[in-house]
């Protein structure tokens, strides 16, 4: 029989939309001769709703994105992938039965950052994608950046701001700051879509920066500005005894008009970026870019899929890792997908790699 797939979206991130977007494209287009789909979609409270299968519902409408509201019958996992669904219009709980694998299309905080891959590993469910200590580090710029300097992978230069350095002695915090330069970029730790991501070149700007990132998360990195192309590298597979694979490298070209690769060039303003892929590199940095993300993805224990972000100096020959991303963008016409498209692997047959890669992988104690 064919294995049954409980494809997760929505979520509690600030990339809700993003991800209902990302299920409409993987409905759409998941091997229905292969697989039978369970969607379930995770309100921003936190409920687990059973949604109807129908992608369209899902698009993303010019700057609308669906939104998962806990109104339908909710959804709950036991032990061993068991699927109960508790009917709040007549209080009736009835029993999906089991499922096979979890495919979370979820994006950010409790979704691409080890909550729910932990929730997933405690009820048995092989799932798509990093496990919990990849995605946990995977979504913590200052956990990604130490650990790939620990590696001796480059980075660049970063300060962690914690509540307790904010709201104690400023001073030494700013003068940490200044020690990167100017502009500096300002990010909260763990987010994603360029979410409270500030550019910044006056010192003016610095405090309401710093507070704006801090709205998405206490915790926040301040980086020196990396320099060159901007480019994404596609990794896919590895695990236990297998090498995962890169793709080549995918350009984004922002217009002069975005201060740099922000959250309305991502997903509004589709006329001030364009993808190329391959990138325009040349061959020595391309082949060292996707060495690196190679290494980058093992250097956090990566399994499944990931994005590798670069910044290339093609003047000073230099490569530095901007970032990793555990749940890239999955749309059919993100980054991610398209890498892989390039290289021959179509999006139905890779959502089918990735789906065949969690059900060979164990759960729970190893
Ligand atoms: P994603 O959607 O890729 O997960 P994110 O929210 O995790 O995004 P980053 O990728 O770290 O954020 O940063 C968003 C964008 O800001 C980058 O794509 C790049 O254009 C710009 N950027 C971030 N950090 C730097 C830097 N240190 N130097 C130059 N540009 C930067
Ligand atoms: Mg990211
Ligand atoms: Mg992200
Ligand atoms: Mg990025």
């Amino acid at each position: 029989s064919r294995p049954r797939v409980l494809v997760l979206f929505g979520g509690q991130s600030g990339e809700h939309g993003i991800s209902c977007a990302t299920a409409a494209g993987v409905l759409a287009a998941i091997d229905r001769d292969r697989y039978d789909v369970v969607p379930v979609g995770i309100a921003r409270s936190g409920e687990w709703v059973l949604m109807p299968d129908d992608p369209q519902r899902y698009r993303l409408r010019g700057e609308h994105a669906y939104e998962v509201v806990a109104d339908g019958p909710c959804v709950s996992i036991a032990p061993g992938g068991r699927v109960k669904v508790n009917d709040p219009a007549d209080g009736s709980v009835s029993d999906l039965g089991r499922i096979d694998v979890a495919f979370p299309l979820l994006h950010g905080p409790f979704g691409e950052d080890g909550t729910i891959q932990g929730l997933l590993e405690l009820a048995g469910v092989p799932y798509v994608g990093c496990g919990v200590l990849a995605s946990a580090a995977g979504m913590d710029k200052h956990v990604t950046n130490a650990l790939l300097t620990q590696a001796g992978l480059p980075a660049g230069d970063w300060e962690l701001i914690t509540t307790r350095d904010w709201m104690g002695d400023r001073e030494a915090v700013c003068e940490r700051i200044a020690r990167l330069g100017s502009p500096v970029f300002v990010k909260p730790c763990r987010a994603g879509s360029s979410l409270g991501i500030a550019r910044v070149s006056d010192p003016a700007d610095l405090v309401p920066a710093i507070e704006a990132a801090r709205a998405h998360d206490p915790r926040v990195v301040v980086e020196a500005e990396l320099h060159g192309l901007e480019v994404e590298c596609a990794v896919l597979g590895g695990g236990a005894d297998a090498a995962p694979r890169c793709s080549s490298l995918g350009l984004i070209a922002v217009s002069d008009a975005a201060e740099f690769y922000d959250y309305e060039t991502k997903y509004v303003d589709h006329d001030a970026v364009a993808l190329t892929i391959p990138a325009p590199l040349p061959p020595r940095l391309a082949a060292r870019a996707r060495e690196l993300a190679g290494q980058a993805f093992e250097a956090l224990g990566c399994e499944g899929l990931a994005r590798v972000d670069f910044f290339v100096d093609v003047d000073a020959e230099l490569v530095t890792i901007n970032e990793i991303n555990t749940m890239p963008g999955f749309t059919p016409y993100s980054m991610y997908p398209a890498l892989w498209d390039a290289e021959g692997v179509s999006y139905t047959d890779l959502v089918s790699e990735l789906i065949e890669l969690a059900l060979t992988r164990p759960v729970g104690l190893r």
